[in-house]
């Protein structure tokens, strides 16, 4: 039952194709780490491979047919694509979805103080993260900041070598006889997350006068006003690009794998997919899973449905029924990380069950915690298919779930397209140290992730 390691089976053919897409992800993560940045960039790509609005379709009332492709955007911050093929709708798409936000720090609506002559911006943190992790390290801002009068202004600092970097302080080891006798969940607190902005008076003010320095820069580079933050997404996030990984540049070590590594695979399968394919391929990039896919973005809302129906509608065979149809004979791949073992931690993995980096693209047949709780549990009948199908198209893939059963668990957005009716798996990239500022994946789980889910979207 043991799996192989991918790399001792790779063709020096492999062994280049797993270099360029690395290093092609490699850059897309450096340049992109909002899932607003990403949903620009996967429209962009999209539009490169022939898909078009299907708002846009929607108001020229186009009628659409096999063949065709469209996308959706909601809010700017999750995108659906579909490739129409040759069967109808009603009998059911083949579905592939990867989330595209990941845990960082918000800053709040208000957070704008000086204290002893620093600059702070006070942050409400976003999703499970270590708090310590992101402490004493150099960040940077990313986001949109929009006015009164409803113009956006975006913004990036620190991604450039000749930006300045903000961040965090950390308490000197000298004093910290206290804080290191606390836990490590305590030993930073939420409220303390607050990022290092300024540290020089502007010249004339005398109150405040760093905190004035502040408002005097984002005035003069972007305009803005300190209102203005009340209606703004600034998101702080590692700075810096990924890296290559390791002396033998296997892996990728970068912020943001969970689970742009996944959207990632998703979006350069789909670009893959060259002749109108059999069945209907539908590409998602959903926002909000870190916090529990809640939102207008999130996969909780209804917008699947909502383009499924729009769909329909264009292609002149729309009826409630068949949107009912659709979804509920529909197979779908929910793509996210599974955890890495480390054997660093081995004693909170089960071996025999645990994913390794290295050695192809995961299945998790359920996820959860303490009995299954929370989890899909995908139907035997539906893996049987899989496995036939990645056998065939020669994918490395393995199965794992997270962790030793009652060391803890988590979810993914499977529970949520399973409501619908339809098969769903856990599929995934091993990544090591989850959730923290700087992931690792291997490069050789990301190729066998693009094959896996582009065998997925014409096979299952
Ligand atoms: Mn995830
Ligand atoms: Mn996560």
């Amino acid at each position: 039952m043991e799996r192989p390691n991918a790399w001792k089976e790779y063709t020096e053919e492999n062994l280049k194709l797993v270099r360029e897409i690395g290093e092609e992800y490699r850059g897309m993560i450096s340049r992109n780490k909002t899932e607003r940045e990403w949903t620009n960039e996967i429209v962009r790509r999209l539009e490169e491979a022939g898909y078009i609005s299907l708002q846009t379709a929607i108001l020229e009332n186009r009628v659409l047919k096999a063949g065709d492709k469209v996308y959706e955007t909601r809010m700017g911050k999750a995108v659906l694509a579909f490739y129409l093929g040759q069967e109808p709708l009603e009998k059911g798409m083949n579905i592939v979805g990867a989330h595209i936000d990941s845990p960082r720090l918000d800053l709040k609506q208000n957070p704008l103080y000086e204290d002893t002559d620093l600059a702070y911006a006070d942050t409400h943190y976003y999703g499970g993260i270590k708090k310590y992790q992101w402490v004493a390290r150099p960040l940077a801002l990313h986001g949109v900041v929009v006015r009164k009068d409803g113009s956006t202004v975006e913004l990036v600092i620190g991604e450039k070598d000749e930006d300045p970097v903000v961040g965090i302080s950390d308490l000197l080891i000298h004093l910290s006889h206290e804080q290191m006798e606390k836990k490590l969940a305590e030993g930073i607190s939420g409220e303390n997350l607050d990022v290092i902005l300024a540290g020089q008076p502007l010249d004339g003010k005398e109150k405040d006068a760093v905190r004035e320095m502040v408002l005097h820069l984002l005035k003069e580079s972007y305009g803005l006003e300190e209102e203005d933050f009340i209606s703004a997404e600034i998101e702080v996030v590692p700075a810096g690009p990924a890296r290559d990984f390791g002396l033998d540049r296997s892996m990728i070590l970068g912020y943001g794998h969970d689970d742009r590594v996944c959207s990632y695979a998703e979006l350069k399968a789909l670009e893959g997919l060259k002749e109108t394919p059999r069945t209907t391929v539908c590409g998602m990039f959903v926002d909000k899973e870190e916090i529990g896919s809640v939102g207008a973005t999130g996969m909780r809302a209804n917008y699947l449905e909502n383009a499924v129906a729009e769909i329909l509608n264009l292609t002149g065979e729309y009826s409630e029924l068949k949107v009912r149809r659709a979804l509920q004979n529909s197979r779908m791949l929910s793509c996210d990380v599974s955890a890495g073992y480390d054997p660093l931690y081995a004693s909170v993995f089960e071996k025999k069950n645990s994913a390794f980096l290295g050695r192809g693209v995961c299945f998790n047949k359920y996820t959860g915690s303490r009995g299954k709780s929370g989890s899909n549990d995908a139907n035997a009948e539906f893996m049987g298919k899989l496995r036939s199908i990645m056998d065939r198209n020669g994918i490395r893939w393995q199965t794992a779930e997270l962790g030793k059963v009652d060391a803890g668990g988590g979810g993914t957005i499977a529970y949520i397209c399973a409501l619908y009716g339809m098969e769903v798996i856990d599929s995934g990239v091993a990544v090591l140290s989850m959730h923290a500022p700087a992931e690792i994946i291997s490069k050789a789980d990301l190729y066998e992730a693009v094959m896996a889910y582009r065998a997925f979207m014409l096979e299952a």
